[in-house]
């Protein structure tokens, strides 16, 4: 049905520093391949080679919506989002017209509002080479405007500031655009009166949809060339739910609006599945088929072995409690030394409201106080006997809120062998297994030290923190342009600087990152000048000049196509 969908073309040297400039179209493909040309700009690219079938196209697809951590979430949308990118307008025209019956592009917004306000709440730099995020509120009033800012301040902070994304921060543009809403909040069954119309089903802490993706593509538009990268919709609301995929939807919510949002902007960032247990697509550069398979192993801790661990219960009940008790039952071999429960649950900030068992004894267990979906863990540190065992979690009062039920969201059971067989601690690299839903194995970097399996983490795996690094790296390049200037020195000399992303040494003093370092190399007729190391301006005499740039940082261990380089000839 997708002939091209997981064929992968190129044009680029492997040498590494070459880039190219290309133009890139990301397109909306329906079901009945109807194409939205959402943007279409030059950039400077630099894919590795991967197949040699079409020399000038390079193409990514991936489904326009994905459940968050919840992979039996209903969706119904069946569209596509492809990002291509052409050396020329010929190739990419023919492959548009084999992907697309129809073609439109993004309108601009017909309704004209004073009220609608679009800030850059983070300003890095020229948008054609930075990765451009755009929240977009919805549910929020002409009165709650203010309130609207501030949400997506604290998200950014949050997100960018502190641990998540902060080491990535000037490679970001960060906008906000406020939109005023009708109604205020989302719809907890069924649309509001709202810009983009957001709504859940059922009242359910779970997915989030949206019912006016086309106006949302319209509004995010107005950031202008290169400037909605990566879209996201963030709805007016207290509690837990989102989507990922061509919009990241999340909430304003302080307990978890980032737990969503973090984890799927993720997913865009860097090309990889989930690590969490029981979900449907595992690949990228934090999943391995097999231990000859691992592509992490320069990050190893010790030596690279299978931590021994199995999975005994994966459930993603949603039941509502107050309706009856919930049973999760399941076979131990008796073999394993440990055991760990995970569980989420919905309205439960009541004291005392729930109960939680395993085999008929009483889990200690205290409410976080809060009604939105929380996350509650156990350890237990003697092996469960062969035979079979059963969890059960029972609401002891009345359901408390008046339109979330009290649900049992989630449920996972792990074993573990000794702490010779399994280390636990979230800073040890080694092979973890993780099973998906067919029960199929793979391997993961960390235990739960990141927030592709661990949803409330707040940092990425090593493993993914690098990946993110290449795949920055294949869309934008360290250096941004250069000037040259137009006097001639008495010496005969120009002045020439080299701008760039501003990492390294370029960081502000309070967001340095330890050992981060742009080595910056001037080539004179192929012969470096060691003397201006790492000067941004330069006199240059008359002649051909190169420059390299590029970045160190202890993120990074393993670069084999360059990607962190970045290099720019001249003549003066
Ligand atoms: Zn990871």
């Amino acid at each position: 049905m997708y002939p091209f969908l997981h064929q992968f073309a190129l044009f680029l040297h492997s040498n590494g520093i070459q880039r190219e400039k290309v133009t890139h179209v990301k397109l909306h493909q329906s079901e009945s391949r109807h194409c939205t040309i959402l943007s279409q700009s030059t950039e400077k690219v630099a894919f590795k080679e991967i197949t040699s079938l079409q020399q000038d196209l390079h193409m990514e697809s991936k489904p326009a919506t994905k459940p968050t951590d919840d992979p039996l979430l209903p969706l119904d949308d069946k569209s596509y989002i492809f990002d291509i990118y052409g050396k020329t307008d010929s190739s990419l025209t023919s492959y548009i017209n084999s992907i697309c019956t129809t073609q439109e592009t993004v309108s601009t917004p017909k309704s004209e509002t004073k009220q609608r306000e679009i800030r850059k709440i983070v300003d890095n730099g020229d948008q054609s080479n930075r990765i451009d995020v755009v929240f977009m509120g919805d549910g929020y009033t002409s009165e709650e405007k203010d309130q609207f800012f501030d949400d997506m301040d604290r998200l950014t902070q949050d997100m960018f500031n502190d641990v998540t994304f902060r080491s990535y921060l000037p490679v970001f543009n960060i906008w906000a655009i406020f939109e005023p809403s009708v109604e205020s909040g989302i719809g907890y069954n069924g649309a509001k009166n709202t810009p983009f119309r957001l709504y859940r089903a059922a009242g359910q802490l779970r997915g989030i949809y949206t019912g006016n993706a086309a106006y949302a593509r319209q509004i995010c538009a107005l950031t202008g060339a290169s400037g909605c990268d990566y879209p996201s919709l963030i709805g007016n609301d207290d509690f837990y739910g989102g989507l990922g995929g061509e919009f990241v939807i999340s909430t304003k919510s302080e307990r978890t609006g980032t737990v969503v949002l973090r984890h799927e902007m993720g997913h865009n960032f860097v090309n990889v599945g989930e690590e969490y247990d029981g979900g449907s697509v595992y690949r990228g550069v934090n999943s391995a088929s097999s231990l000859a398979t691992v592509g992490w192993s320069h990050w190893v801790t010790d030596e690279l072995r299978e931590e021994n661990s199995i999975i005994r219960i994966q459930d993603y009940r949603w039941e509502d409690l107050s309706v009856e008790d919930q049973y999760f039952n399941f076979t131990s071999d008796g073999t394993y030394n440990r055991w760990y429960l995970h569980v989420s649950v919905s309205a439960a900030g009541e004291a005392d409201c729930l109960e939680f068992t395993l085999d008929g004894e009483i889990l200690p267990w205290t409410s976080s106080g809060y009604d939105d979906r929380e996350f509650y863990d156990w350890y237990g540190f003697e092996g469960l006997s062969a035979g079979p065992h059963s969890v059960m979690v029972r609401s002891k009062t009345d359901p408390t809120h008046p339109f979330i039920p009290r649900m049992i969201c989630a449920v996972r059971l792990h074993e573990f062998g000794t702490e010779s067989e399994f280390e636990m601690d979230n800073a040890h690299v080694s092979a973890y297994p993780t099973w998906d839903n067919q029960g199929r194995l793979t391997y993961r970097p960390t235990n739960a030290g990141c927030l592709m399996r661990n949803m409330t983490h707040r940092n990425f795996c090593e493993v993914c923190q690098e990946g993110m690094w290449h795949q920055f790296f294949m869309r934008i390049g360290i250096i941004d342009n250069l000037t040259i200037a137009e006097e001639m020195d008495p010496t005969m000399t120009r002045k020439v600087t080299v701008h760039t992303l501003g990492l390294g040494q370029l960081r502000d003093p309070e967001d340095v990152v330890d050992g981060e370092h742009l080595e910056i190399r001037w080539f004179y007729e192929n012969m470096e000048y060691s003397g201006l190391r790492d000067q941004f301006t330069i006199d240059a005499r008359v002649g051909n000049w190169r420059v390299d740039v590029k970045l160190i940082t202890p993120e990074v261990r393993s670069d084999p196509e360059g990607l962190l380089e970045d290099s720019q000839t001249f003549i003066v």
